[in-house]
């Protein structure tokens, strides 16, 4: 099988500059990926007015970089993102990206750049030639969502929660200055978000043949636009961040609707759990006790806050902060989360 890759530039900046992989539906030969290059090439880069592109060449699939995947079950693959914030250093790779192959592949999360999803793209093609027929996108934060691009030009549907079109809406404009400035313009080189194709309001099944998924919306928790995904052949459940281990957690939704979400365990309860971000794989009670001892530690002492009458300035110095010492990139997180605590909770 070979890709067609080209160098591609930042307008503004000449100097900065990496290859792209534009993928195909098909497999393709390295005579059949010459023939349409430059085609593919006008085409693409019609879509990203911001670059310029330039040499190119078609390239066997074991030449291209990729991620590294965990198997984590038949058929159930996983590439374990750095448990840290967005750095220089890793680019975005924070998150938990999965794959599950049966007659056709499905994406779980394609990464926080594009850079990411092509490495996930290119290490499912190192798997599987099948067609990649579904990404589902478990929230609306970056570090989960920039890749899904790759895979929307190699034919997969892109779905989401029903709340995540008007999620994309509000952020996207911040988010594509900030993201740049965190994980470095290199790195974020032809990222960009993009809506999903669909969207889903209440639990429904996608069969890929041999492999069955459940897609579940939930109501509002780590944001307003969860949604978890479950593999029945192997009890395997995608939580997206409503499960965080090792990287402290970040409320952008409900801190009250995610206590309740964790509140009562998935029905079936799965076999294991693959978090958003950590180690994988957990099982239910071991992979969400840490999450939970936080969010009742930011609940609580908020509360008491509150009630000693403090100013939300002065409980966003304190609340929570005896937690740190279980988590990752704690200060700053942890310091937004107060706040939001705060805010949410000052009405009760
Ligand atoms: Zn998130």
């Amino acid at each position: 099988m070979f890709h067609l890759v080209v160098t591609a530039c930042l307008a503004s900046d000449p100097s900065v500059c990496t290859e792209r992989l534009l993928p195909t539906p098909e497999p393709s030969t390295e005579a059949a990926c010459t023939e349409g290059a430059k085609a593919r090439i006008a085409e693409w880069a019609a879509l990203h007015p911001n670059l310029t592109t330039g040499d190119w060449n078609c390239r066997p699939t074991e030449d291209l970089p990729r991620l590294e995947m965990t198997d984590v079950a038949p058929g159930v693959f996983v590439h374990i993102g750095r448990s840290e914030p967005v750095s220089i250093a890793n680019g975005g790779d924070i998150a938990n990206p999965g794959v599950i192959i049966g007659d056709t592949v499905a994406v779980i999360d394609p990464g926080g750049s594009r850079a990411i999803g092509e490495g996930l793209y290119a290490a499912i093609r190192d798997l599987t030639d099948k067609p990649i027929s579904h990404v589902i996108l478990t929230h609306m934060h970056p570090d989960h969502i920039y890749g899904a691009e790759v895979f929307a030009e190699a034919g997969a549907q892109i779905i989401g929660h029903r709340n995540l079109p008007s999620g994309l809406e509000r952020r996207a404009e911040v988010w594509a200055e900030s993201i740049p400035r965190q994980a470095g313009a290199l790195a974020m080189i032809g990222t960009q978000a993009i809506p999903p194709d669909r969207t889903v309001a209440a639990q429904e099944e996608i069969a890929l043949g041999g492999a069955t998924l459940l897609l579940h919306p939930v109501a509002t928790a780590h944001t307003d636009n969860d949604l978890t995904v479950y593999h029945l052949e192997s009890g395997t459940l995608f939580t997206g961040d409503l499960v965080f281990a090792g990287l402290t957690p970040s409320v952008d939704g409900s801190l009250t609707g995610w206590l309740d979400w964790l509140e009562l365990p998935p029905d079936p309860v799965p076999q294991r759990i693959v978090p958003g971000h950590g180690p994988v794989s957990l099982g239910w009670t071991e992979g969400t006790a840490p999450l939970r001892t936080y969010l009742v530690a930011l609940a609580d002492q908020t509360r008491a806050a509150i009630r000693a009458g403090e100013a939300m300035s002065t409980a966003a110095t304190h609340v929570g902060t005896d937690q740190r010492g279980n988590w990752q990139g704690f200060e700053e997180i942890n310091a937004r989360n107060a706040i939001a605590a705060f805010k949410e909770l000052e009405w009760e």
